[in-house]
């Protein structure tokens, strides 16, 4: 019998998810079947627990209801339960695994398609919402040279920083607290670009041959990216590469088959320019 997954959100139309699993299930000859499902904003419960009664065998999730999941599930992975977010869900039985894939998403994008280590950098994540918190845990663990949180409201950034003291320490503060310092990597994870607006992003914040990632993506650059670009970054990246990887990872949770991504990004990418 073919097997159930969706992707819950609200909106949802937008979501490439069912394109992406569609085509990893056929490159991996997986027999399974993946559609968008809107929740209701005051829903998201009711909604799972609908899909899993007609058989469904895991979701994605996303925007508004990743920390909701969280709560909905009975059990946690290490990395969802360090990001306070699910953005993975796994049913079986009684059981609701939750899972977070979006920080190895990025790390994926950033080391192997990007092909830019992170050990030893100077990283700075600008944005102290749930994309950043996702991240933290899986940046550390490449073993960075120093890693810097930045926010509009210092004192996110601030209690972030504190959340993951145990695993190294991290320096926060507001966008006036890093003018001076210098990074080999720079992340926006604010949802600044959603609305195009340009960050307060200090001079000479991009150390030559840099790396500038914008968790958003979009045709041509980002507002991020074109500041990016405008301050001499050495290289600009797009979230795409991260939505695809984070996508690639959730499928390796469900069906324990890890989907080649290269020739899709390229697909996705050209898609976009068209
Ligand atoms: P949240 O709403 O949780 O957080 C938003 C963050 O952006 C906050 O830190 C907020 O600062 C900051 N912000 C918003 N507007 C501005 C502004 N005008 N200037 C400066 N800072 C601003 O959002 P998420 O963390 O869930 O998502 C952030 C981004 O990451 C979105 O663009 C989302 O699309 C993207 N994303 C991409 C993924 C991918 O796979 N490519 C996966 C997940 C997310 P403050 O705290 O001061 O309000």
């Amino acid at each position: 019998m073919t097997d159930l997954y969706a992707v819950f959100g609200n909106p949802i139309a937008h979501s490439k998810s069912p394109l992406i699993h569609a085509a990893f299930a056929a490159a991996t000859a997986q027999d399974m079947r993946y559609e968008a499902r809107l929740a209701p904003v005051d829903g998201f419960a009711a909604s799972v627990h609908e899909f899993v009664a007609q058989g469904g065998k895991g979701a994605n999730v996303t925007v508004p209801f990743k920390e909701e999941a969280c709560r909905l599930s009975n059990r946690l992975s290490e990395r969802a339960a360090r990001a306070g977010a699910v953005n993975t869900l796994r049913f079986d039985g009684q059981e609701i695994l939750g899972d977070n894939t979006d920080g190895a998403g990025l790390v994926r994008d950033i080391t192997h398609n990007l092909g830019h280590s992170l050990t030893g950098q100077r990283i700075l994540l600008l944005g102290a919402g749930g994309a950043a918190r996702g991240v933290i845990a899986p940046l550390l663990a490449e073993m960075p040279a120093a890693l810097c949180i930045a926010n509009r409201s210092a004192d996110k950034a601030e209690a972030l920083a504190a959340a993951f003291a145990d695993i190294a320490a991290v320096n926060a503060g507001n966008f006036a607290k890093i003018a001076g310092q210098c990074f080999d990597v720079v992340i926006n994870a604010t949802s600044a670009s959603l609305s195009g607006q340009a960050l307060p992003l200090p001079a000479a914040l991009f150390a030559p041959g840099s790396l500038a990632y914008d968790m958003m993506y979009g045709r041509g650059d980002t507002p991020f990216l074109s500041q990016a670009r405008e301050q001499g970054a050495g290289v600009l990246a797009d979230g795409l590469g991260m939505l695809v990887e984070q996508a690639a990872e959730a499928f390796f949770v469900w069906r324990g088959v890890r989907p080649a991504t290269t020739a899709l990004l390229a697909e996705l990418r050209r898609q976009l320019a068209g």
